[in-house]
């Protein structure tokens, strides 16, 4: 080896020791493998850090709190960098999130809001409440289409967690389409409920909204048919049409009601080209990932990381500096150009 080789052979294992020695972690906290979406949020988030030179300790907490916060304590005693947190219930962390501003440890709210506690920096999410006006938006759209003679429309009201922040942003967003049409007659909620405290779904789960459409069937439909049910999540419009199609809507002259969502997971994407489930809301994943990504790096090097929202959501104890991501509402009519135009799913995924 020349002097000059050997010179630039050192300098180049220097700095990939300098390198190595660098490389920040940043712990990243999920609620459930149960829903792809979270899935897809945790690569997307592992690739991009790892591509941006950060190392990264992805954690999956199956919806069950202590099981995230354990999680989430262990990460602080291991001194992670950052902190990317997608909360199961967003007001239990304070405790723990207090810890880790003792530790120098700043934290990210990723799509859901972690509320009470002022050791939250960021929040990288979606305008939660636009996607509660595209399912309204396309709730009605759809009950114009199949059921153009059917007014007042016959609606039921699904909501999300009520320990999820987003929860109360869809169904208020999904509201203000909605109530203008309960008011003048359009709509009639066939079992009365509305509301969060009455509608909303502990924990997302499709098992629960499928058993409560069982019960709003039999004690309110037997002499008259659903036209649409307002469902948030995709899990929850699988169990909602579960429980539809077992009293027979979608078939006979029993005309499926038009059933929305949000996420764009796969079996409602293919529910939807099979007509059953009428619409969803996409929500790009790996742009979520790439505002995360480029937040954490901007806190790290000591520069400013963008946001288009100061104002709209309070966690109880300030409000958190936001971005904002634009939801996009998904129906037979453009799937394709959406979901395969913007290289989310290839075509054979879905067909
Ligand atoms: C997310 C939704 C998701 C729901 C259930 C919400 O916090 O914003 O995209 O459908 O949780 O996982």
């Amino acid at each position: 080896m020349t002097f000059k080789a050997a010179t630039v052979a050192l300098a180049i294992s220097a700095s990939f020791l300098a390198f190595g020695a660098m490389a920040e972690t940043i712990g990243i906290a999920m609620p459930t493998k149960s829903s792809a979406r979270w899935i897809g949020d945790g690569n997307s988030m592992v690739e991009q850090f790892k591509a941006a030179g950060y190392d990264t300790d992805l954690q999956y907490a199956e919806d069950d709190i202590p099981n995230q916060l354990a999680q989430i304590e262990n990460m602080i005693a291991k001194g992670v960098d950052v902190l990317v947190i997608a909360s199961i219930d967003g007001t239990t962390l304070s405790n723990a999130l207090e810890n880790a501003q003792a530790a120098g440890i700043k934290v990210i709210a990723y799509d859901r809001l972690i509320r009470d506690t002022d050791a939250v920096s960021y929040y990288a999410t979606f305008d939660n409440f636009k996607v509660g006006v595209q399912q309204a938006e396309s709730l009605v759209k759809g009950l114009k289409e199949r059921f153009p003679d059917a007014k007042p429309w016959n609606v039921e009201l699904f909501g999300g967690s009520p320990d999820d922040n987003n929860a109360f942003f869809f169904y208020n967003g999904a509201m203000s389409v909605l109530q203008p049409l309960i008011d003048d007659g359009s709509i009639v909620i066939g079992s009365g409920q509305t509301g969060m405290d009455k509608v909303g779904t502990l924990r997302w789960d499709g098992a629960v909204a499928q058993s409560r459409m069982d019960n709003i069937l039999s004690a309110n439909y037997n002499d008259k048919q659903v036209n649409g049910v307002l469902s948030p999540y995709d899990g929850l419009s699988i169990g909602i049409l579960s429980s539809l199609k077992g009293v027979g809507y979608g078939s006979g002259d029993l005309a499926m009601p038009i059933v929305t969502g949000q996420d764009a997971e796969l079996p409602s994407v293919k529910s939807i080209l099979a007509g059953e489930q009428y619409s969803t809301v996409f929500k790009d994943t790996r742009e979520l990932a790439r505002v995360t990504v480029g937040m954490v790096d901007a806190m790290l090097k000591g520069g400013e990381p963008e946001i288009n929202d100061t104002a709209t959501y309070d966690n109880g104890v300030k409000v958190v500096p936001s971005y904002l991501l634009e939801p996009v509402a998904v129906d037979a009519a453009n799937w394709e150009e959406v979901l395969v135009g913007s290289g989310y799913y290839k075509k054979e995924d879905v067909q």
